[in-house]
């Protein structure tokens, strides 16, 4: 097939979504047996190495369509966790799609590519893990064969994780890649188990995705909690905005997005959480319906019940619409503006309420948002032009409302909205100065 190097657009280019490539990759993976985090690295055809090594070729097959545009790198760390007792090398695989303006601000979407059976030590038996998480592996994939055909201001980087269900090596690898190179990480689309439509529960919903996003930051200083605690923002950590960013884009997947209010499924975990913990706004994407006989199961039959992660419990539409979803999700956001930094809120015991903000880069307006401090999202916007950075709004007080700034493109594109201060940053900014 010819490859256009043109830009094409997010509408056409969820278009290109292919269902045949997503199940050739997860066909793929699941070839390799097992892809366990400490299962044989030297293999060509068996194991975690021979999984990494086609994941890179994938990527270096796309870069060569785009005159190089991608950068293949496949950070390592000897590691060990409570499931990792001998220090074994992690290994993260990135392809690295450099922003045309403004190259340190990075978006990414990422999916671990290990796998396990129902021990979690067993590092030779199968596991197939063509749901969890072959399905995110193919997801990551396909967005970087679509979206390297584009350019975009923001830099984008495609990341397949290893070491998640030892203990989420693989998303601190990832934490630790991205501030030994001071990415400023404006996002991170973290898809694990996103292909399963029918549930244990015995619904089947391939209609919604569930966006996953923790209400107040990992990162927050006692001090920064007392004054949130006191004015608000528990509900508007910059990974809540950016799960309400997403939901926003749903009309160009064919999925409905259940945002809950959450870091990750009761109790569980996923490669989002150290990046969260690094201060790194990230969402956990996944399926609507899980089902668990399918989950960290070896692959068996018990009284004619199946159980394991086998390619017959993708639903390959569906898979195709989340990934759809994340392209959507990706281009809209590496090539819209940053969202704002210095967000602050004035106007105690006056009538109006006062926001200002530092000038984002490509930014030819500002939206500026308020709702109701019960309402789930944003309910109401006004815009401002792009050479202003402050504005006041007056008759609405600052009590009864919670307030936010978009940053928007020339061509209409809208950053996340940031709410203000600490609570609501979405890049580490330097402490004020005291005294
Ligand atoms: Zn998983």
């Amino acid at each position: 097939m010819f490859l256009t190097l043109q830009p094409i657009g997010a509408s056409a280019a969820t278009a290109e979504v292919s269902e045949r490539e997503l199940r050739e990759t997860i066909d793929r993976l699941v070839g390799f047996g097992t892809r366990h985090t400490l299962s044989d690295t030297k293999s060509e055809t068996r194991g975690i190495g021979a999984a990494r090594r086609y994941g890179a070729a994938r990527f270096a097959e796309f870069s060569k369509s785009c005159g190089g545009c991608l950068v293949v790198e496949a950070p390592s760390s000897m590691m060990t966790s409570p499931r990792v007792p001998v220090p074994a090398e992690i290994v993260d695989v990135l392809a690295i799609q450099r922003g045309t303006s403004d190259p340190d601000r990075v978006v990414i979407i990422s999916a671990h590519i290990d796998s396990r059976n129902s021990d979690v030590m067993d590092n030779s038996g199968d596991a197939p893990g063509a749901n969890d998480d072959g399905s995110g592996s193919a997801a990551v994939i396909e967005a970087a064969r679509v979206l390297s055909r584009q350019k975009f201001p923001a830099t984008i980087v495609y990341a397949l994780l290893s070491g998640e269900e030892q203990g989420l090596l693989g998303g601190k690898l990832l934490a630790e890649t991205a501030k030994t190179k001071s990415w400023r990480v404006e996002a991170v689309l973290n898809n694990d188990i996103v292909g399963n439509s029918g549930g244990s529960s015995g619904t089947r919903d391939d209609r919604t995705v569930r966006v996953f996003s923790e209400g107040t930051k990992a990162t927050e200083t006692p001090e920064q909690a007392g004054r949130r605690r006191y004015n608000g923002g528990e509900v508007d950590s910059p990974a809540r905005n950016l799960s309400r960013f997403i939901a926003g884009l749903e009309g160009k997947s064919g999925l409905r997005v259940e945002q809950v209010y959450r870091t990750d499924r009761f109790g569980r975990g996923g490669d989002q959480v150290p990046m969260l913990a690094a201060g790194f706004p990230s969402v956990r994407i996944t399926e609507r319906q899980e089902n668990y006989d399918r989950q960290h199961q070896n692959v068996r039959t018990e009284n004619g019940r199946k159980f394991g992660d086998t390619v017959d419990g993708v639903d390959f539409p569906y898979l195709a619409k989340v990934t759809r979803l994340n392209i959507a999700a990706l281009a809209a956001l590496a090539g819209a503006p940053a969202p704002p930094s210095g967000v602050i809120v004035e106007g105690a015991v006056t009538p109006d309420t006062k926001l200002s903000w530092k000038p984002v880069a490509g930014a030819k307006s500002y939206r500026v948002w308020w709702r109701p401090t019960t309402a789930a999202t944003w309910t109401t916007s006004r815009d401002v032009p792009g050479d202003t950075t402050s504005i006041v709004l007056p008759g609405i007080d600052i009590d009864t409302w919670f307030f936010g700034v978009s940053a928007v493109s020339a061509d209409g594109l809208s950053s996340p909205v940031v709410y203000p201060g600490p609570a609501g940053a979405f890049f580490a900014e330097p402490a004020a100065p005291t005294g």
